[in-house]
């Protein structure tokens, strides 16, 4: 079912931090009354689908967690967990450390595998016992598919890739706020009149929760009645595509290289320099339409969001889909030969020249600083070494 409302809020330059109008900034200063927004009675508190894959959470879980737990303490609401899948227990009482008062913990061999029929299935029962007012799924293959069949299931409004949600303690009214007209405006979207108000929210975005050991909350386990007859999906097979050592979602450190390389051989010399911090590669989206480079490196809107310690963009202007995939690093660093391109605008350090003289400098000056800790492979990509990047003036 569509959304019942859209609201965009215009001209925003930086894409994490919506313009304020006039109206907002009334907003703030008296408490929000939405036309048709009102608590609907028996629904209450804030769900967050515990997505995991052969017993390993997927890191936008604990994302999940941290704004769940935000938005929950708003409407003075718990914060509800459902995870499905096979022998994940452990991953029940971690959730708890995250932030969760109650973790649905829906254990079968059924649901070894994510199968769409037999995950809705699943979860269903238990959306329909607690009642969440807000529930919450990653924006990964996984949740995007699920999200879509239980909020149809539901009868209810899914805002797809949201950055940012905020909620209105007054009505329970989500704010689910996500880019919209090619990255260059935030909408805020809302879900007025039905429950749940589901969102899926683009891993890498949030802020994971703290883990927090002392916390208490309760496991509930839920059966699942299906057989595999029951279910109309069969998993004859799963194969790895190959791409499993390039996870940039987890990288430290990103040396991403864009059309200033000029052709694919250059990617060289952006490879040296990733080898040489123990970087994961990452580039832009024209080169990896141009086959240069596999997908799986692609940053941005279309690609992946990342979010390193530090991320060095090596001939890269800074379209703005390209920065919603990494803006949120801690420290960038832009080599270009254009003192105006927009990257510097979102950069810590800037370089301005032109990369083929910068790259084998900076290269060759890392690797003498960092004498034998320099080298490897990781690039390519081992994501066990540890970054070496301490001790190297970039400024
Ligand atoms: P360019 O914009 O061509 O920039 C190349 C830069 O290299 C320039 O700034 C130039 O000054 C510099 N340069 C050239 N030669 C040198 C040199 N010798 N030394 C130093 N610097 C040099 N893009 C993404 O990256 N990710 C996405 O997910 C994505 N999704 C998109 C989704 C949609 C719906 C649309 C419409 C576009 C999307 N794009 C995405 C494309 C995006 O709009 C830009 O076109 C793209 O990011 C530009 O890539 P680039 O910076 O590599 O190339």
């Amino acid at each position: 079912m569509a959304n019942e409302e859209q609201a965009t809020q215009g001209g925003a330059s930086q894409p994490g931090a919506p313009a304020q109008t006039e109206e907002q900034t009334a907003k703030k200063e008296r408490p929000r009354k939405v036309k048709g927004a009102e608590w609907i009675e028996g629904y209450h508190g804030v769900g967050v689908f515990l997505e995991q894959h052969n017993g390993r959470i997927a890191p936008v879980a604990w994302e999940l967690c941290g704004v769940g737990r935000r938005l929950a303490d708003k409407i003075q609401g718990k914060l509800y967990g459902i995870i499905c899948g096979h022998n994940i227990d452990d991953l029940a009482q971690e959730a708890i450390y995250r932030g969760c008062d109650e973790v649905y913990v829906i254990d079968s061999p059924q649901l070894a595998s994510y199968r769409n029929w037999a995950y809705t299935e699943a979860i269903l029962p238990v959306i329909d016992k607690i009642k969440v007012t807000i529930f919450l799924l990653g924006a990964t293959s996984t949740g995007r598919d699920l999200a879509g069949t239980v909020a149809t299931r539901l009868s209810t409004g899914l805002t797809a890739d949201c950055t940012q949600l905020d909620v209105d303690p007054e009505t329970g009214l989500l704010d689910a706020i996500r880019p919209a007209f090619l990255e260059k405006q935030l909408a805020v979207i809302l879900c007025k009149k039905h429950r749940p108000q589901m969102a899926t929210v683009r891993p890498g975005v949030m802020e994971p929760a703290a883990r927090d050991t002392s916390r208490q909350g309760r496991i509930i386990k839920e059966t699942f009645a299906l057989g595999d007859d029951d279910i109309p999906m069969k998993v004859l097979a799963v194969h790895d595509e190959g791409v499993g050592s390039v996870d940039l979602t987890q990288a430290d450190v990103i040396v991403a290289g864009g059309r200033g390389l000029g052709e694919p051989r250059n990617f060289d010399l952006v490879r040296e320099l990733a080898d040489t911090m123990g970087a994961v590669i990452g580039a832009s989206r024209p080169v990896v339409d141009a086959g240069w480079i596999g997908h799986e490196h692609q940053v941005g809107q279309t690609g992946i969001t990342v979010r390193p310690k530090v991320y060095v963009a090596v001939g890269i202007s800074g379209a703005i889909q390209h920065l919603v995939g990494m803006q949120n690093s801690d420290v960038i660093i832009a080599i270009n030969r254009d003192p105006a391109a927009p990257i510097f605008a979102a950069a810590d350090f800037g370089i301005v020249g032109d990369l083929f003289t910068i790259l084998p400098l900076l290269t060759q000056a890392l690797r003498e600083k960092l004498g034998d800790r320099a080298g490897g492979s990781s690039s390519g990509n081992d994501q066990g070494q540890q970054p070496v990047t301490g001790g190297v003036a970039l400024g």
